[in-house]
């Protein structure tokens, strides 16, 4: 008899405890009812990361699909990834870079995706490949890159070919930032201010970034860098500078015997001092050609993981320390 009576107690007593529970969540965005009131947002690999960090601060949680020390391009979502992927209140991704994962985004049933390929214009950028040395103009040689292109199969990410790699170029990474802040200015409106306030900060740390490149890279003997992948094009484009990758834009195709050949060939002629290679990809290739060739080697990072093995504890740091090896690289006067 005594329990009858306790059951309908502790119905009521729980009924209390969901009711606040449910009372509090409605208190907050609608979006953002999981850990503790923050958004969840998940970013596809460290440049999308960072942005999100940095934007949403202390009202998000993010989650980031490519661990650190994975090399993005070719990542493959485990099923868990997957699974955890349609919880997310928003999606902060790259388009073009990582196939799996721009399929598994389709497949998440997550309204909330933010493609940073759309927040700026994106660039078709050769590859250095048919590096024309009898020409100038710079027109001539993205004509010669196109048609290399085609024929050497590095236009297999991205639509059309189109180089992802934005980030690594201070401008545009600025204006993904912008539509960023925009976008979780959207998704959680409660919180609009901290995320314009935290975007404005971020633009005017790459806008410093921009100057310490423009200055650092103004004047020096050679302008050509030889990479290990295609990944500095829209760097090379914004401070006038000739990127010469081994392989393409994906780090994992390799060069045709006459590409490296053609390499040796521009490293003399452009008074190439450094063979440049990078943590997360081979540096097989990059040192072969630097023992062959005789010239020195240095990282460059392209910054799409970060480990403590990086040259800089975030994207900030790590650009400052690829801006003073390409200082060296270069000869900056
Ligand atoms: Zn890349």
């Amino acid at each position: 008899m005594n329990v009858r009576r306790l059951i309908p107690t502790a119905a009521v007593a729980s009924a209390t405890v969901l009711g606040l529970t449910a009372l509090s969540a409605c208190s907050s965005s609608s979006a953002a009812d999981k850990n503790d009131g923050k958004l969840n947002v998940t970013a596809s690999f460290y440049p999308m990361q960072y942005l999100a960090q940095e934007i949403g601060g202390d009202h998000v949680s993010v989650d980031t699909l490519t661990k650190p020390g994975v090399e993005p391009h070719d990542l493959e979502l485990s099923p868990r990834q997957t699974a955890t992927l349609g919880e997310s209140d928003v999606i902060l991704y790259l388009k073009g870079i990582q196939p799996a994962v721009d399929d598994a985004i389709g497949q998440s049933g997550v309204k909330n995706t933010v493609d940073a390929a759309t927040l700026t214009k994106l660039e078709k950028h050769g590859t250095g490949v048919g590096h024309d040395h009898g020409h100038e103009g710079e027109k001539h040689a993205e004509d010669e890159h196109g048609h290399e292109e085609d024929e050497h199969g590095h236009d297999e990410e991205g639509e059309a070919g189109a180089d992802p790699h934005i980030w690594l170029d201070p401008v545009k990474y600025a204006e993904v930032a912008e539509g960023v802040g925009k976008a979780l200015e959207k998704a959680d409106p409660d919180h609009a201010a901290a995320y314009k306030k935290n975007t404005k900060a971020l633009v005017e740390k790459l806008d410093a970034l921009n100057t310490k490149f423009e200055g650092g890279l103004k004047d020096t003997k050679t302008k050509t860098f030889i990479t290990t992948h295609s990944a500095f094009g829209y760097l090379a484009e914004r401070y006038g500078l000739d990127q010469e990758g081994i392989s393409g834009i994906d780090p994992e195709s390799d060069p045709s015997p006459a590409r490296i050949k053609e390499l040796q060939d521009i490293a003399e002629e452009d008074k190439v001092s450094t063979v440049f290679f990078e943590t997360l990809a081979s540096d097989k290739t990059a040192k072969t050609l630097a023992n062959d060739a005789g010239l020195k080697t240095d990282v460059l990072d392209p910054l799409e993981g970060i480990t403590d093995k990086s040259k800089g504890d975030d994207y900030i740091g790590v650009m400052e320390s690829n801006l003073a090896a390409l200082q060296k690289a270069l000869g900056a006067k």
